[in-house]
């Protein structure tokens, strides 16, 4: 597009094919395009909701908290297994041991061994044999201990995996209703925008649409005293005088930041 065609101090015409180069357009036009930018806007702010719910926020964290959880539940469960795994190998190696001591201490009594060396080499095996199982009753009676608190463990944790499985289900269901207003709010504020820019001609609407697209989302700014309230710049009574002049017309452009400048 062209640059502005005629120049007039600090606020010029926008440039077009219209009248005299400015786009033409009525006041009630240009009060019009005042409402689309609220819709416009509204609907900015409810697609960055949209795309940034709380309540999403909210949901992924319970189920961050929740997958935190189940796999230090899936580790303590793998631990107690292990566990089990241990005491039975320790229980069977004691019965083992036990019964080959009273195997042994019956053929120490049965009188069927006379030398004294065999007898004495007999003690010594039935000694090592009595501390071999007092080591294995001390590992089984920790190993005991520690499956009774991996125990404690195992049911703690799988109470708060139940509690957060509930709390992920609610909070989604709470997710899933805020997306369903502000979708609905979306509908609602699209078809209201689509009414109202029926009302304006398309050379209105591409020139507003370029601007707001260039400007952050705000294409059109009211004159609020002497100021654009899109930049805040404060006219000169001339210029006041310049931009009213103007807006006879057609759109009005504020020079400091190009928006389309709307006088109430
Ligand atoms: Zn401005």
């Amino acid at each position: 597009m062209p640059v502005c065609c005629r120049r007039s101090g600090r606020h010029t015409a926008v440039p077009a094919a219209s009248v005299h180069g400015v786009i033409a357009a009525t006041r009630i036009q240009q009060r019009r395009l005042l409402d689309l930018q609220h819709v416009d806007t509204r609907i900015r702010q409810l697609r960055y909701r949209r795309a940034h719910l709380p309540e999403q926020k909210a949901l992924d964290d319970r189920a961050e908290l929740l997958d935190r959880v189940s796999a230090e539940l899936s580790a303590t469960r793998e631990r107690l297994a292990r566990l089990e795994r241990e005491q039975r190998r320790h229980e069977r190696e004691l019965e083992t041991v036990e019964t080959r001591y009273g195997v042994e201490t019956q053929r120490k009594y049965s009188g069927a061994i006379t030398s004294q060396k065999e007898l004495a080499a007999l003690d010594g095996e039935l000694s090592s044999m009595e501390q071999r199982r007092s080591d294995l009753e001390d590992t089984l009676l920790e190993i005991m201990e520690q499956r009774e608190e991996t125990e404690s463990l195992v049911a703690a944790l799988t109470e708060r995996e139940v509690e957060l499985a509930d709390e992920v289900t609610a909070a989604t269901a709470v997710r899933d209703k805020s997306e369903v207003e502000v979708d609905e709010e979306l509908v609602r504020q699209v078809a209201e925008r689509e009414t109202i820019a029926a009302d304006l001609p398309a050379p209105i609407l591409k020139y507003y649409d370029d601007v707001r697209t260039r400007k952050g989302g705000l294409g059109v700014a009211e004159l609020q005293g002497r100021s654009c309230a899109g930049c805040r710049l404060e006219l000169t009574a001339s210029e006041m005088q310049e931009v009213k002049q103007l807006v006879d017309r057609g759109l009005a452009r504020c020079e400091q930041c190009g928006r389309i400048l709307v006088v109430p």
